[in-house]
């Protein structure tokens, strides 16, 4: 139970990445503030964490749009008094070779992936600077650290990521909040379903653990940094990406 009594707020909470890590955080105890754009699969979310231990609270979230942010965040301080844990773990794909990619494509990634971490943290923050506590984990990707062909707009934000983890670990040490990033490799989720055969053989020759990831193995070390086990780790980027990026 090492997040029992902890109050966590994620985003992207209904799929993949962070389905799983908000159904560890329940397991360890947390009640875990899950927010999401579809409705659907948060209700089956819901369903799925039955009889875990902690509780999944769910929320339609957007994180584009900052008036429904402010309205959630104040829900939740106001039904449980603080939130102690932000995981930022939202984000989309629109792939396109550079010179075809469409102005709303980069606008839309960057909109999401990049503003939508920015927005969520602005909204949360504040009350981790009264709290003088909190732990913020950003989801950036392998992709922000080395590149990667046809993802102009997503390396662009998952490398923006980093170097918001890294200001606000500055900025934000006095107040007792720590923030670090994750840069998971490929892991197997509805994003990277959609991947074509011959990148994911062409990928997978590249890792020398020989296998892609699975979203629990992310939520694991999504919870040690969430978690008091971290205490003195932050504007840290730890790679989930069974050595690609070595
Ligand atoms: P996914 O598509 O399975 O889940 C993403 C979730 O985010 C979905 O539930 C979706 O509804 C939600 N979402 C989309 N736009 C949103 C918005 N505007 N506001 C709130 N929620 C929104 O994807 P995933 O693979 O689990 O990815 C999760 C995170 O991990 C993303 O930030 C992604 O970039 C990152 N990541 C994934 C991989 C991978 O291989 N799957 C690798 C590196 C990084």
């Amino acid at each position: 139970m090492r997040l029992e009594g902890k109050v966590c707020l994620i985003t992207g909470a209904a799929s993949g990445i962070g389905k799983a890590t908000t159904l560890l955080f329940a397991q360890e105890g947390a009640t875990a503030i899950a927010g999401d754009i579809s409705k659907e699969n948060l209700d089956s979310l819901v369903k799925e964490a039955e009889g875990l231990p902690g509780k999944v609270d769910p929320y339609v979230l957007n994180v584009t749009d900052r008036d429904q942010i402010k309205e959630v965040v104040e829900k939740v301080v106001q039904k449980y008094g603080r939130i102690d844990v932000l995981v930022n773990n939202a984000g989309i794909t629109r792939d396109a070779l550079l010179v075809r990619m469409k102005e709303e494509d980069w606008d839309a990634v960057i909109n999401v992936n990049l503003k939508g971490v920015f927005n969520v943290t602005q909204m949360v923050v504040p009350y981790m600077i009264k709290q003088r506590n909190g732990s913020i984990v950003n989801v950036s990707s392998v992709v922000g650290i080395y590149g990667n062909p046809g993802q102009t707009n997503y390396a662009a934000s998952k490398a923006g990521v980093i170097g918001m983890t890294k200001t606000w670990a500055k900025e934000l040490a006095g107040r007792n909040i720590r923030v670090n990033a994750v840069a998971p490799g490929f892991i197997e989720t509805p994003m990277t379903e959609k991947l074509p055969e011959k990148a994911r053989e062409a990928a997978l020759s590249r890792i020398p653990l020989g296998r892609f990831g699975k979203p629990e193995e992310v939520a694991q070390v999504i919870l040690f940094l969430a978690s008091d086990e971290s205490s003195y780790v932050t504007g840290q980027v730890i790679g989930i990406d069974g050595g690609l990026v070595i």
